[in-house]
C-alpha cells in the first residue's frame, strides 16, 4: 500500500478500504475466496512487465526463460491436480477458457446445448446476450420444479437436437452433476462433452465431487472461486483432444495476446497449495458449512432450492419470507453481510429483481469458520430478514464477533 499512497493516494485509500470491507464483512458470495498471501505477492510481482506471447520454448519474444519455468511448473502441478495429460494455463479468465474452446471446437452456427441462465447456467453457456449465444444455435436444458437436473430431459433434448457440443456445468447449482451420465448422452448423440467445472474445481482438486476429467472431451474452470487462486481461467484435457482441436493455438492467437505471466505465477503457487493435504481439509470443512447453513436456514423458514446442498453453494427461494433477492442482498448489506441476488428456477421476478439469494461456505470457511459459526450467520440472515432495526444491529454485532474471532489477512 505504501508505494501507491505515495504517488496515488485516491487509488491507495480505495484499495485500502476495499481491504477494510472484506476484514468486515462476512462474505458468502459463491464464486469469491480469499487468496493467501504468497498467491497474492505472486500477482503482484515483476513478472507483470514481461510478454511472451507463444508457450514455454516456443515463443514470440526474447528474455522468457524465467517466464518458462513458471508457465511449465503451472502446467505440470494443474496436470498432477486434477489427472489430465493436456492444460492451457492461459486464459485470462473462465469466460475465455470457454470462448478458447467454442473457438477450437465449433463453427458459427452449429448446434450447442447448455444450462440455462435462468436455471443456473453461465452466460457463457449459450446465453443470447453473450458471444456464445448470439454466434451458435444454442438448445438450452434447465432443472426440474425440485431444482434438480432431469438426465432423461437433458437426453430427450439432445436426441432431438442433435449438438455438436453439450456444455455441463453451472454457476448457481447446488447437487452433484453426474458427468458420466452426461458423456453417455454425449456418445449416444455424437456430441463432444464439455464440463465448466470452474464453481467446483476446489472441491474436484480434493476428490469430493465426481472429476469431469475421465469423462469430459475438455474441461474449462475458473481459478478463482473454490480453488482459491488468483482471478483466471485454464483449459483441461487429454493430448489426442489437443492433437485434433488445438486448443493452445484457440486460446493464442484465437482470441489472446500475451500471457498474463504474474497471473500464471499466481496460479502455479494456487496449485501448489491445492495439492497439500491441508487443502483437502479446507474443501471437506467447506462442504460440511454449506450443509450445515442449509440445514440452519430451512430450520429458520426459508426453502433451499432442492433441498439442500452437495457442493459449496446454496441457492435460497425467498418466497416464503416474503422477500425479493435484490431486497435481500441490500438489507444483508446492511448487516454486514455480502452475498448476490440470484434468479431460482421459474422465478417470478426478473432477473435484476429475481426470488432467490446464492450463498457459498468457501470463502468463510477460508477464515476458518466451523459449522458452529454457520449456525450463527444463518441467525444473523434470518434477523436481517426481520427488517427490523434492532435486529438489523444485533445481526451486525454478531457479524462483527465473527470478523474479529476470524481476522483476514
Ligand atoms: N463458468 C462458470 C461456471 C462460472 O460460474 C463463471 C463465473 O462466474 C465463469 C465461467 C466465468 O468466469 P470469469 O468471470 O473468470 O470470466
Amino acid at each position: 500500500f505504501e508505494e501507491v499512497s505515495s504517488f496515488d493516494p485516491v487509488i491507495a485509500q480505495a484499495m485500502q478500504d476495499e481491504l477494510g470491507r472484506q476484514q468486515s464483512h462476512i462474505e458468502l458470495i459463491a464464486s469469491e475466496n480469499f487468496v493467501s498471501k504468497a498467491v497474492m505477492a505472486a500477482m503482484g510481482s515483476p513478472l507483470t512487465n514481461k510478454y511472451a506471447e507463444g508457450y514455454p520454448g516456443k515463443r514470440y519474444y526474447g528474455g522468457c526463460e524465467f517466464v518458462d519455468v513458471v508457465e511449465t511448473v503451472a502446467q505440470e502441478r494443474a496436470r498432477e491436480l486434477f489427472g489430465c495429460e493436456y492444460v492451457n494455463v492461459q486464459p485470462h479468465s473462465g469466460a475465455q477458457a470457454n470462448m478458447a474452446v467454442f473457438f477450437a471446437m465449433l463453427k458459427p452456427g452449429d448446434t450447442v446445448m447448455g444450462m440455462s441462465l435462468a436455471h443456473g447456467g453461465h452466460l457463457t453457456h449459450g446465453s443470447p446476450v453473450n458471444m456464445s449465444g448470439s454466434y451458435f444455435h444454442v438448445v438450452p436444458y434447465g432443472v426440474t420444479d425440485a431444482g434438480v437436473i432431469d438426465y432423461e430431459e437433458v437426453r430427450r433434448i439432445a436426441h432431438e437436437c442433435k449438438p455438436k457440443l453439450i456444455v455441463a456445468g453451472a454457476s448457481a447449482y447446488a447437487r452433484e452433476i453426474d458427468f458420466k451420465t452426461f458423456r453417455e448422452i454425449a456418445d449416444e448423440v455424437g456430441a463432444y462433452l464439455m464440463v465448466d467445472m470452474a464453481h467446483i474445481a476446489g472441491l474436484v482438486a480434493a476428490g469430493l465431487h465426481m472429476s469431469p476429467i475421465p469423462y469430459a472431451h475438455v474441461t474449462t474452470t475458473t481459478t478463482h472461486k473454490t480453488l482459491r487462486g488468483p482471478r483466471g481461467g485454464m483449459i483441461l484435457s487429454s493430448n489426442e483432444m489437443q492433437e485434433k482441436f488445438n486448443f493452445n493455438k484457440a486460446v493464442f492467437p484465437g482470441i489472446q495476446g500475451g500471457p498474463l505471466m504474474h497471473v500464471i505465477a499466481a496460479k502455479a503457487v494456487c496449485f501448489k497449495e491445492a495439492l497439500d493435504p491441508s487443502f483437502k481439509t479446507y474443501m471437506s470443512q467447506t462442504k460440511k458449512n454449506a450443509a450445515k447453513l442449509a440445514e440452519e436456514l430451512i430450520k429458520r423458514g426459508f426453502d433451499i432450492v432442492s433441498g439442500g446442498t452437495d457442493n459449496h453453494l446454496m441457492l435460497v427461494d425467498l418466497r416464503p419470507v416474503g422477500v425479493t433477492g435484490k431486497a435481500a442482498e441490500k438489507l444483508l448489506d446492511a448487516a454486514n453481510i455480502t452475498c448476490n441476488k440470484n434468479a431460482i428456477p421459474n422465478d417470478p421476478e426478473k432477473p435484476f429483481v429475481t426470488s432467490g439469494i446464492r450463498l457459498g461456505a468457501q470463502a468463510v470457511t477460508s477464515r476458518g469458520v466451523v459449522e458452529a459459526d454457520m449456525e450463527t450467520i444463518a441467525e444473523a440472515i434470518r434477523l436481517v430478514i426481520t427488517q427490523d432495526e434492532a435486529n438489523t444491529a444485533k445481526a451486525k454485532a454478531m457479524v462483527k464477533e465473527l470478523t474479529d474471532k476470524y481476522p483476514l489477512y
